[in-house]
């Protein structure tokens, strides 16, 4: 693609953000993305037009907010090849798919001497709900390691892997390396003992066709606001016989069958478990976000991201004071870009970078037994969308290049 085409396709994409502007390079996209006029036209139109509480009411306009909820519902199975809408359910966001897992799965199928097995590339939100499941249910909680630039291989597995294995959480990309996890290989594994496999896709399915059949995940969580979605709506996959075994985790409206003053039935799935008021708005949100991504297509988003992430690679590479972690294949990055700066702290990085109207991150990255593992307490990272430019990704490099001077 020429550089005049590339820029055409730039400003295309860009129309849709209104809060992307020339001045502002925003490179957070791993934390939350931006959010296409589609999306946010489709929740102003669904609260000027369509609000009322779904699932409860009768009269008209509570089944159209019921329709719009659950035909988003089947926008998210179509996206990720789940095999039925049971299998979908809402939630906040991807910590509280996992949680929700955390508890109402563990707590029937976990005992004293049994195994969980994670690894060490989690997000604490993969990680703290392991770490209860193991203190309510008398359960070890074992680490499997990475090498230096992420990578888990088959053999790795295959030697933590043990007959005590009942379950299995991993990442698909990690948000600190951006490297993925080769989820097929390793949910086959788990499998072949016996375990059940969850996996964190809240860095890999806003960037890559993410199919839960081909996978054979047993869950998958996700958080619509890091893929043009409202923040408060996220997604838990289970399969269904998986979710039917298991007991709510919230208990309250909505997610009765039957009750009584002694107790209550439960609804079907998947309303077992979405007790309460819905997030309607939310999933119309998501709903959006799905067909814009659609539109999009992931072979160009792919590329975007590749492409933008090699271009900032070869640059940084030729500042001998900053150093990325991971990968020196751009591929694995998935447009994640978490570095060092020799002789500057993390939060002066950012803010020096604030001063340059570069937006990226500082800190743990809520995975603070990774970066002690990797040898650091505190990073930076970029973190490239599909919408982001050769522009911005120089504006990157050129602000890395003064910070040592910067610092005196
Ligand atoms: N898992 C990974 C890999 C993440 O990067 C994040 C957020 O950064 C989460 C889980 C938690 O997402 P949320 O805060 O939307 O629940």
């Amino acid at each position: 693609m020429t550089t005049s085409e590339r820029k055409r396709e730039d400003a295309e994409i860009r129309k849709d953000f209104p809060l992307l502007n020339p001045e502002t390079a925003y490179l957070d996209n791993s934390a939350t993305t931006q959010k296409p006029r589609q999306v946010l036209e489709a929740v102003s139109h669904y609260y000027e037009s369509e609000n009322a509480n779904p699932l409860r009411g009768l009269y008209q306009l509570s089944l159209r907010a019921t329709d719009s909820y659950e035909q988003a519902r089947e926008a998210v199975r179509a996206f990720i090849h789940a095999k039925s809408t049971e299998e979908i359910i809402f939630t906040r966001n991807a910590t509280e798919s996992l949680n929700l897992v955390g508890y109402s799965w563990t707590a029937d199928n976990l005992k004293p001497d049994d195994e969980i097995l994670i690894t060490i590339l989690e997000h604490h939100s993969n990680m703290l709900p392991w770490q209860q499941a193991a203190k309510r249910t008398g359960a070890t909680l074992k680490y499997l390691e990475c090498d230096k630039t992420g990578n888990i291989t088959e053999e790795d597995f295959r030697r933590a892997i043990t007959p005590k294995t009942k379950l299995v959480c991993m990442t698909h990309v990690s948000n600190v390396i951006g490297r993925t996890n080769d989820l097929k290989t390793f949910a086959r594994i788990a499998h072949e003992y016996g375990a059940v496999f969850v996996a964190d896709g809240a860095q890999s399915v806003p960037h890559m066709p993410v199919d839960v059949q081909d996978l054979d995940v047993d869950f998958l969580a996700f958080s619509g606001h890091k893929m043009l979605s409202p923040m408060g709506i996220g997604v838990l996959y289970g399969k269904k016989e998986i979710l039917d075994a298991m007991q709510p985790f919230l208990y309250g409206g909505e997610m009765i069958e039957y009750v009584t003053r002694e107790g209550a039935t439960y609804a079907e799935l998947p309303h077992k478990f979405e007790a309460g008021t819905v997030n309607a708005g939310g999933a119309v949100g998501l709903h959006a976000a799905i067909q814009y991504i659609n539109s999009i297509g992931f072979d160009k988003i792919q590329e975007r991201e590749d492409h933008l992430t090699a271009y900032a690679m070869e640059k940084i590479k030729e500042i001998p004071e900053v150093h990325i972690l991971g990968s020196d294949d751009p591929k694995e990055h998935h447009g994640i870009l978490t570095f060092t700066v020799d002789g500057v702290h993390p939060h002066d990085i950012a803010a020096m970078m604030d001063e340059d109207h570069v937006d990226v991150r500082a800190g743990h990255h809520c995975a603070q037994p990774l970066l002690k593992f990797l040898g650091t307490m505190s990073t930076a990272r970029a973190s490239f969308s599909f919408y982001n430019t050769e522009e911005e990704a120089d504006r990157l490099v050129d602000s890395m290049k003064t910070l040592r001077k910067r610092m005196g």
